[in-house]
């Protein structure tokens, strides 16, 4: 088995989407009016699963650029969530647990969080390649800011993940290569990414 690492290029490549995100989610949040400031809540606990072995690498890619005691207190974590995580999915519940890459309320390597981390929040929708909508109200304390009701159209500011989405698998297909005809199928919370290592494939 051999590490995927990335390029220069991949990973200018990927940063520079994850700040496209990033300013698109701010655009859309300041049009709203919306922030997470004082939420009761912190949205690092949700329950998410990725699936890019381009996002893999690059979180990887951070994970090394950090000092050795905040990984091992990272990896602490990481054990403490999986061994819970799998408990409570065996008993039928979503885990609700803390993000290992969270210390103290923060994001510890929050230029390298991953996709999802730069897109809930605030209302969004993508396209298809069927042309059909998809559309996610938001957080639950933007949808009380919105004003959401299920099954009445929402014509406010949202992001439209059609763009990033494509340009994240034109990414994972440069990264690949290839190799994507024969890679298993990625679908691994953060912490399993972690307790994997980086990826490898033969
Ligand atoms: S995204 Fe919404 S629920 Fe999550 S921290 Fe921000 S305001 Fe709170
Ligand atoms: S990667 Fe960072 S922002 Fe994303 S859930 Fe974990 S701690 Fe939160």
């Amino acid at each position: 088995m051999k590490e995927l690492t990335l390029s220069r290029e991949l990973s200018n490549r990927i940063s520079e989407l994850y700040e496209d995100m990033e300013e698109n989610y701010d655009q859309v949040a300041k049009e709203l009016n919306f922030s997470c400031h004082e939420c009761k809540d912190n949205c690092c606990d949700s329950y998410f699963l990725h699936h890019t072995y381009v996002e893999w690498a690059y979180l990887w890619e951070g994970i090394r650029s950090l000092p050795d005691k905040v990984v091992t207190r990272i990896m602490e974590r990481v054990e403490t969530y999986i061994t819970e995580s799998e408990k409570m999915l065996v008993r039928g519940e979503r885990p609700n647990l803390m993000c290992p890459l969270n210390e103290n309320g923060l994001c510890v390597l929050y230029s390298h969080r991953l996709m999802i981390c730069r897109l809930h929040g605030v209302p969004a929708s993508f396209k298809r390649p069927d042309d059909h909508k998809i559309s996610f109200p938001g957080c639950f304390r933007c949808q009380d800011l919105v004003k959401f009701q299920k099954d009445t159209p929402y014509n406010g500011s949202e992001m439209d993940r059609t763009n990033f989405f494509r340009s994240m698998v034109e990414l994972e297909v440069d990264f690949l290569g290839s190799r994507r005809i024969n890679a298993p199928k990625v679908k691994l919370t953060l912490a399993q990414m972690l307790a994997l290592g980086p990826p490898h494939l033969p």
